[in-house]
């Protein structure tokens, strides 16, 4: 279905983006991989999906919380494969304080990474996108793009402004045969979710699996974590010709949290 695409997956050496990354591979994407981590097990991931799924994937460590690296990311994506077909912006941080005690520059960090990181490689990515006439971009939000909870000011106001970002390419790509979307996933069980819960086991001195079960049972009513593979295959259902009317909206994945 994706074969002769160039994707690039934001923060795909891990969890929700690396799920996205094989997804979209299997599909026949060739792949433009991102995110932090150790050198050696990065290039495993990519060698794997490269052999796995018989495409090409290179890795690209740019840092998304500057804005100048983002618009880098994209440049070289389209000098490497000489195109950009889609564009998933998926890297993310999470910290969590009262509003009153959250730290500047923890604020600032996950604006960086949670929200402007997407502005610059939009801007980046649209005029390749508007000259090939197709494209599609994939703002990975979440449930916190839509509610809010506790203790998570920046997270929230990142999460929200990802999904107005979203609205506005949508309206101004309308009819260019470039889609934007957002998907707002529920709880996942990733390293970002682990911190929480062995926070949360820590704090009431609970086991790791009363504590997934306590944040489940708290916003989730299936009980269930969505998971990596679930969201890829959201991301390639909005990659596909069914989708093409789907623009500016977003797509909650997230075992009826948000339909309470
Ligand atoms: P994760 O921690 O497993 O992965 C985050 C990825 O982003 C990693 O590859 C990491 O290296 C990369 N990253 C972090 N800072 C970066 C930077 N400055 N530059 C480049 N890459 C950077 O987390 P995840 O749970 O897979 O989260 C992925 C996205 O999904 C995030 O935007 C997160 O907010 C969102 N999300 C997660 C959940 C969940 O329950 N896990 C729910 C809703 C939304």
């Amino acid at each position: 279905m994706l074969k002769g695409k160039v994707a690039i997956v934001t923060g795909s050496t891990s969890g929700i983006g690396l799920g996205i990354a094989k997804e979209l591979g299997r599909l026949g994407a060739d792949l433009v991989l991102n995110g932090f981590g150790d050198a050696g097990e990065i290039e495993t991931i990519r060698s794997d999906i490269e052999s796995e799924r018989g495409v090409r994937v290179v890795y690209d460590g740019a840092d998304m919380s500057k804005g100048q690296s983002v618009r880098g990311l994209v440049a070289a994506t389209i000098e490497t494969f000489g195109r950009l077909d889609i564009l998933v912006n998926n890297a993310g941080i999470q910290f969590t304080a009262p509003v009153e005690e959250f730290p500047p520059a923890k604020w600032n960090a996950i604006l960086d990474i949670n929200l402007s990181a997407a502005f610059h490689a939009v801007a980046a990515a649209l005029p390749q996108m508007k000259k090939q006439r197709w494209g599609r971009i994939v703002n990975i939000a979440s449930t916190h793009g839509l509610v809010a909870s506790t203790h998570k000011a920046a997270y929230v106001a990142a999460k929200h402004g990802l999904v107005g970002l979203t609205k506005v390419v949508g309206l101004e790509t309308a009819g260019s045969g470039v889609t934007c979307n957002a998907v707002c996933p529920g709880w996942v069980r990733t390293p970002l979710v682990e911190k929480q819960i062995s926070d949360i086991a820590a704090q009431k001195h609970k086991s790791q699996k009363e504590a997934a079960a306590e944040i489940l049972a708290e916003k989730q009513p299936s009980q269930e974590f969505v998971s990596p593979a679930q969201l890829g295959g959201t991301v390639a259902f909005l990659c596909s010709a069914a989708a093409d009317q789907i623009t500016g909206t977003a797509i909650s994945v997230d075992g009826g949290w948000t339909a309470q």
